[in-house]
């Protein structure tokens, strides 16, 4: 970067932060980012104002508190212990999770008084507190500060590095010129980005106060839907009249591929086809989203289309966003394709170096026709000899620029390859139109004959007892079961603790060696042995949180359970239900249920109960949404914001859109106007680079 670039400040290593050391630079890569930037963006989950309590009769449940307490026993279990301590407020309970006890002993010296900082609970008359926040020594008492920002970490990370972090970005923050027309900045009386950042973060003044930091997240939205929507102005510009590779609408290859078939194509699919062809017939380039629920058949079609494409004597490019989800994706392609002497290939970045150069040889001389893989096909050193056809799977997992990296590997002089991307997730066409722009659409709605229907009930976790021992029976009989623990309170640790509980539960219940673990905070190496060893058969009941991947096929399983369904949003539910019901076993779904429920959570039980239709549980989703607290409320098949919300910013998403109008009216290439210029460094702060290129040469 230019040295007098405003930006640099921003883009500057987190390594050069003083007090991050080699050990925890890594830790804050992995959950922010590598630049001062994505430390910057990191946002609080929440804030918590902690108190301290001295009588047992100030003590509320779920507050947070800080209390002297004196450490008696400690006891210890296969993952969980407990300190039982004494303090003015009568017996604490301090619960841990992996914690090895010399550690805890540590902490929390026998006898001697300690102050813990944490979120109450009461369990009868026991207060208890499950993985203290802070424990400090009396003499410690100044360290404790009573309003703090929490944030998403990861283990071996600690809130005081991370603020420290926090607090080094934001002293070399920059202010950048403004970009948000000034007449809008001060109807909103938004800050500027320079000062939005300490507010987000709830620090200076402004911090401490709800309502500045509500307008500073906001602005920081509006932000970045600006960029969004001026990228999507620049590249729609960039493609009309764009010429689409010629590709003629019968093809022998694709008929083949479609007799192979041991099936009739329903409806939706044959719909599909026809219009595919027609779009590749067209003269001008395919850009099409095919939505349909998981099992609607999206694959089948992506091998047709390929088929067709094939033929034509062009390469195809498949991706999908995960690593298990794209060997899926290779595995369906090589099935349908290869019998036919299609040469079908996968690439990923965790191939062996020699294996991956092959690979890269392979597509680069046309070799390989169909190239699957994950992220790593849009990198540089991955070239085709021909592509004529993108297929992406799960394709709001990627951003608009890594979808436009892909397309670019077209062969110069010939039109750009044409698009087909796909989406479990149906989601409603105004807001398919905000996102992604000018882009046609296929839906799947009929399911393929045959399928039997998801047998869903609503059980009320005092019922427990039973639906274990349902479970016992029906794993005794070779069938295999998700059970899905939900997020508690978005904060990962105490997630992970909710799954493992529940998974030493089940062990106990059903024998270790049957029981597998998945959660977010896993290695990707431990998340997809567990994932295997459950695919392959090895473990009958997977114990997992929301982790479990869209897409992910295990045909065997049969069952899922869903603990405390009443806090999953529809989307999300009707998502998770898509693990099972894909073999032919008869499948069920048991949403269990934490009595009262409220009217909305009743709701979307019902809702549950009523309809498989993916589209009209959608639909049901965006009519009953917003009664808060609710997991998975955010629209699963829009694009992935840092600070915006696709369905809950819809009037901030207007107004960028039509501010992105008028300022390209007045400077389209972004070069004339101050505002232009400045625009240019919101497109590069978000990282739009392939968007500003489109106007730095065209
Ligand atoms: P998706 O990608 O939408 O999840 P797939 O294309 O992988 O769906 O199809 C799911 C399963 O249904 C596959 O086993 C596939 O062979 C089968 N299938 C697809 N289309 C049909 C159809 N028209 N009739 C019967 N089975 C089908
Ligand atoms: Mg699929």
């Amino acid at each position: 970067m230019e040295p007098d670039n405003p930006l640099r400040p921003l883009f500057r290593n987190v390594s050069a932060i003083k007090g991050i050391g080699p050990k925890t630079l890594p830790l804050i890569e992995r959950v922010a980012g590598p630049f001062v930037r994505d430390v910057l963006f990191h946002q609080p989950l929440r804030f918590i104002t902690r108190e301290i309590v001295e009588n047992r009769a100030d003590l509320v449940s779920d507050q947070n508190a800080i209390i002297a307490v004196a450490a008696q026993t400690i006891q210890r279990g296969r993952s969980r212990s407990v300190v039982q301590c004494t303090s003015t407020v009568g017996p604490v309970e301090l619960v841990y999770f992996n914690i090895p006890p010399q550690r805890l002993k540590s902490w929390l010296p026998i006898g001697e008084e300690r102050l813990v900082s944490g979120k109450v609970a009461f369990t009868g008359q026991r207060v208890q507190i499950t993985h203290p926040d802070k424990v400090l020594t009396p003499s410690a008492i100044d360290e404790l500060s009573l309003f703090d920002a929490v944030y998403e970490l990861t283990q071996g990370l600690t809130a005081r590095t991370f603020r420290t972090a926090v607090a080094a970005g934001l002293s070399i923050a920059p202010e950048l010129p403004e970009w948000i027309d000034p007449h809008l900045l001060e109807a909103k009386a938004w800050p500027s980005f320079r000062n939005a950042l300490p507010t987000l973060h709830g620090q200076g003044e402004d911090g401490t106060h709800e309502h500045a930091r509500i307008r500073a997240k906001e602005r920081l939205a509006y932000d970045e839907l600006f960029s969004h929507q001026l990228t999507l102005s620049l590249i729609r510009e960039a493609r009309s009249g764009g010429k689409g590779i010629p590709v003629p609408g019968q093809s022998d290859l694709q008929t083949q591929v479609r007799i192979a078939l041991p099936f009739e194509l329903t409806k939706g699919q044959v719909e599909t086809l026809n219009d595919v062809a027609q779009d590749l017939n067209s003269g001008s380039r395919m850009n099409r989203l095919l939505m349909g629920d998981v099992g609607s058949g999206k694959t089948v079609v992506a091998a047709l289309v390929a088929a067709q494409v094939l033929d034509a004597g062009y390469q195809i490019a498949v991706m999908g966003p995960t690593e298990i989800l794209a060997t899926q994706l290779f595995n369906e392609m090589q099935h349908l394709l290869s019998p036919l002497g299609i040469k079908v290939d996968y690439l990923s970045g965790k191939l062996s170096a020699p294996v991956r150069r092959e690979a890269m040889q392979n597509a680069a001389d046309g070799t390989t026709q169909v190239l699957c893989g994950t992220h790593a096909l849009f990198q540089d050193s991955v070239s085709f000899q021909k592509l004529g056809l993108v297929i992406i799977d799960e394709q709001h997992r990627f951003g608009v620029e890594q979808r436009m990296r892909l397309a670019a590997k077209g062969s110069p002089g010939e039109a750009a390859p044409h698009m087909l991307l796909m989406s479990a997730t149906p989601i409603p066409r105004t807001l398919v139109m905000a996102h992604y722009g000018d882009i046609a659409i296929s839906a799947l709605r009929d399911k393929p004959k045959g399928r039997k229907p998801i047998h869903t009930v609503a059980i009320d976790m005092q019922n427990w007892g039973r639906v274990q021992d349902a479970l016992g029976k029906a794993v005794s009989e070779g069938q295999q079961a998700y059970w899905i623990c939900p997020l508690v309170e978005e904060s990962a640790v105490s997630d992970m603790a909710a799954a493992e509980d529940r998974h030493a539960l089940l062990s106990q219940a059903f024998g270790a060696e049957n029981v597998g673990l998945v959660h977010g905070r896993l290695s990707s190496e431990d998340k997809e042995r567990a994932m295997n060893a459950f695919k392959d058969g090895t473990t009958k009941v997977l114990v997992a949180t929301t982790v479990v991947e869209v897409g992910v096929n295990v045909p065997n399983a049969s069952i899922i359970i869903i603990e405390q369904a009443e806090r999953f949003g529809l989307a999300q539910l009707h998502q998770l239900r898509g693990r099972v019901g894909r073999g032919s076993l008869q499948s069920s779904c048991t949403l269990l249920y934490k009595s009262p429920l409220g009217e909305t959570s009743k709701r979307r039980l019902q809702v549950m109960r009523e309809t498989q239709d993916g589209f009209r549980i959608a639909e049901e989703d965006l009519s009953i949404r917003g009664s808060g607290d609710v997991i998975g409320t955010r629209q699963a098949g829009l694009p992935k914001f840092i600070f915006a919300d696709a369905i809950r910013d819809a009037e901030l998403l207007n107004t960028a859109a039509s501010q992105a109008r008028y300022l390209r009216e007045k400077d389209p290439a972004l070069s004339q106007t101050n505002a232009g210029k400045a625009a240019r460094l919101l497109l590069r702060l978000y990282d739009r680079h392939h968007a500003v290129d489109l106007i730095s040469t065209g």
